[in-house]
């Protein structure tokens, strides 16, 4: 079953004179074990996008359909009953954001699984199961946020993100904070993951990151998906103008922020 589907969904922000449309029109479907990269520049509407898909922020046209489940027009109580089952994950850029700076890792990484009335013992013994997931060693658990690194930080927000058995991840620029070296660390358990059947959605405002990773991508630009295929297809014939542009600001990105391993990428995939 796909595991979501979007159709024309418009998203607004603000009231009266200050109403602007973020979200125009977008179709999209992600399919069981996909990996789609969603790219876009700063302001296209690509969080708007992953904060609709979890009811973080009202539809105001369209459908969306989770693994099966119109979840369209759902009030607040429904949406927090959806994400409590921890069908959808999700993974924000700042990975301080889904820690608590004054617990334990371990804390952090059992919360989801205790909100859904797991008991303790039990939610602790999976956490351990979790962590070689994402090549962490079980010694952090006692450790403070503080006390690991930015990229460690951030698997232990992807394990958080994976312990509820999602169907789907949505990370929002999940490498976009961290450095050449752990960016390469995060995106190697990220394509772990593809052998999982999780559906990941990977945003990112750059191509070079979501290239080597990703089965298809969709490119986002002022509020419309513009162009969405397969990462071969869409760097070999885009079709739309923003694309190109994308593709021919690789090089300048590939010199100036991107790691070893996203440039290789990136050049397997534009000489394939
Ligand atoms: P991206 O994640 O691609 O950088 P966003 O989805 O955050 O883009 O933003 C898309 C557009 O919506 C931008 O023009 C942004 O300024 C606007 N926007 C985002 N969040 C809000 C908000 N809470 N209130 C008003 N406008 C917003
Ligand atoms: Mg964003």
């Amino acid at each position: 079953m796909t595991v979501l589907q979007i159709t024309d969904l418009d998203v607004h922000y603000g009231l009266g004179r200050r109403r602007r449309q973020a979200l125009k029109g977008a179709s999209l479907a992600v399919e069981p074990g996909e990996v789609l990269g969603l790219i876009g520049e700063t302001g296209s509407g690509k969080s708007t996008l992953a904060r609709a898909v979890l009811g973080l922020v009202p539809a105001s046209g369209g459908r969306i359909v989770i693994d099966g489940e119109d979840v369209s027009g759902y009030r607040a109580r429904q949406w927090r009953s959806l994400r409590r089952r921890g069908v959808v994950q999700y993974v924000f850029q700042d990975p301080l954001r889904s820690l608590d700076p004054d617990l334990p890792i371990v804390e952090s990484l059992i919360e989801p699984l205790l909100i859904q009335g797991i008991a303790r013992e039990e939610a602790i013994a999976k956490a351990r199961t979790f962590l070689p997931k994402v090549r962490l060693d079980e010694e952090l658990l006692d450790r403070l946020p503080a006390q690991l690194s930015g990229g460690q930080r951030q698997r232990v927000a992807v394990a958080r993100a994976l312990i509820t058995e999602p169907k789907l991840v949505i990370l929002d620029e999940p490498v976009s904070a961290l450095d050449a070296a752990n960016r390469v660390g995060v995106l190697e358990i990220l394509k772990d993951l593809r052998a999982t059947g999780i559906a990941l959605v990977f945003i990112s405002h750059d191509l070079g990151s979501v290239a080597g990773i990703a089965d298809r991508v969709a490119v986002l630009y002022q509020g419309e998906l513009v162009e969405v295929g397969t990462a071969r297809e869409v760097v070999a014939t885009p079709r739309h103008p923003y694309t190109r542009l994308l593709i021919s600001s690789a090089p300048t990105l590939r010199t100036a922020s991107a790691g070893r391993a996203e440039r290789e990428a990136l050049r397997a995939l534009l000489h394939a």
